[in-house]
C-alpha cells in the first residue's frame, strides 16, 4: 500500500535499518502515518514555520510535519542508527529537513532556526519534562517559539494542564500556565506505539502568551512555589516559614488564609504573593 509521501512504510524502514527500539533512549515509535499527520495538524498551520523536532527516530512524525506543509524541520536525534532513514526523508523533501545528531539538552537548536518557530515532538520520556521546563524558562519572554506541541506520558500531560485542588496541580501547572495557554489535544493508548509503553500518552499544545497572565518576578514565583509544593499537604504558614517571619501577614495581605495548602491556591494568588514578598 502507498504512503502519504511515497517513502516506504515505517515498519519497512525499521526493518531495513534494523532500528530495534532502545529503552534507555525512550524509543517508543509511532508507525501510523495518518496518526503522525494528525499530531502535526494539532500544531496548527505549519506553512511558513520552522519546526524543531526532538527525537525523530525513524521519522514518522517528521514525515507528518513535512507532509502537512512545514517550511523547514530541524530534527535533533541522539541515536546515530536513525540517520540513514532520516536522510532518505531529507532527499524526498529537498531543502526542508535538517538533521542534527546530538543530545537535545546540549545542542544549540536556535542557531539553526528562523522564526516563526514551532516545537513539535514525541519526546523521549526520560528528558521530556526537563526540556519542557527549559522551553518554559527562557532568558527573555516571549520565547523564540510560538507554540509547543508535545507528546508526554498522560500523567505528565495532566500535571501541565492541572487546575487548583486536583491531585496533579503543582509547580509544572503554574510554570506552564503563567505564560502559556495549555491544553491536552489528543490522548493515545499504549498500542499506538511500537513497542507499546506501559502507560497511556497525551499530546499537549501550549501557545506562548505575549506576556505573563499575571505580573510578578519569575525567580520569586519559582522560589515560593518550590517551597509551597515541597510540603504540599502542609499549611502555607508552615511550608513558607523559610520566606521570613512576616509571611503570615503577607499571605493575609493578598487574601490567602495562612492555613490554606499549596494545592488550593490559584496562579493569580501565587503571583500576588510573589509580588507582595518581593515588595516586602
Ligand atoms: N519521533 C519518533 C516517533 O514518534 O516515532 C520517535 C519518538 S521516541 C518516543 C523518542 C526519540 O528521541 C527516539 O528516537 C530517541 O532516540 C530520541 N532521543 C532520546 N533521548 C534524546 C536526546 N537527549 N536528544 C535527542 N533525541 C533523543
Amino acid at each position: 500500500m502507498g504512503t502519504i509521501d511515497g517513502l516506504p512504510p515505517l515498519r519497512e524502514v525499521i526493518r531495513t535499518h534494523d532500528l530495534v527500539a532502545k529503552r534507555q533512549l525512550g524509543q517508543n515509535f509511532l508507525l501510523d502515518l495518518n496518526l503522525t499527520a494528525k499530531i502535526a495538524r494539532s500544531a496548527g498551520d505549519l506553512s511558513g514555520c520552522d519546526v524543531l523536532e526532538v527525537g525523530p527516530g525513524p521519522g514518522g512524525l517528521t514525515r507528518g510535519l513535512l507532509a502537512e506543509g512545514a517550511r523547514r524541520v530541524l530534527a535533533v536525534e541522539k541515536d546515530a542508527r536513525c540517520l540513514p532513514a532520516l536522510h532518505e526523508i531529507a532527499a524526498a523533501y529537498p531543502g526542508r529537513l535538517e538533521v542534527l545528531l546530538g543530545d537535545a539538552l546540549e545542542v544549540d537548536a536556535l542557531a539553526h532556526l528562523t522564526p516563526p518557530i514551532k516545537v513539535v515532538a514525541n519526546l523521549p520520556y526520560n528528558v521530556g519534562t526537563e526540556l519542557l521546563i527549559r522551553w518554559l524558562s527562557p532568558p527573555v519572554w516571549p520565547p523564540y517559539w510560538s507554540s509547543l506541541t508535545l507528546m508526554f506520558q498522560k500523567e505528565v500531560a495532566e500535571r501541565i494542564v492541572a487546575k487548583p485542588k486536583g491531585d496533579h496541580y503543582g509547580r509544572l501547572a503554574l510554570l506552564a500556565q503563567w505564560r502559556c495557554n495549555a491544553a491536552i489535544v489528543m490522548t493515545l493508548p499504549p498500542e499506538a506505539f511500537t513497542p507499546a509503553p506501559k502507560v497511556h500518552s497525551a499530546v499537549v499544545h501550549l501557545t506562548a502568551l505575549p506576556e505573563p497572565r499575571f505580573p510578578c518576578d519569575f525567580g520569586m514565583l519559582q522560589r515560593i512555589t518550590a517551597m509551597a509544593f515541597n510540603q504540599r499537604r502542609k499549611m502555607l504558614r508552615s511550608s513558607l516559614k523559610g520566606m521570613g517571619p512576616g509571611i503570615e501577614a503577607l499571605l493575609e495581605s493578598v487574601g490567602i488564609p495562612p492555613t490554606a495548602r499549596a494545592e488550593e491556591i490559584s496562579l493569580e494568588l501565587f503571583c500576588a504573593l510573589a509580588r507582595a514578598v518581593h515588595a516586602a
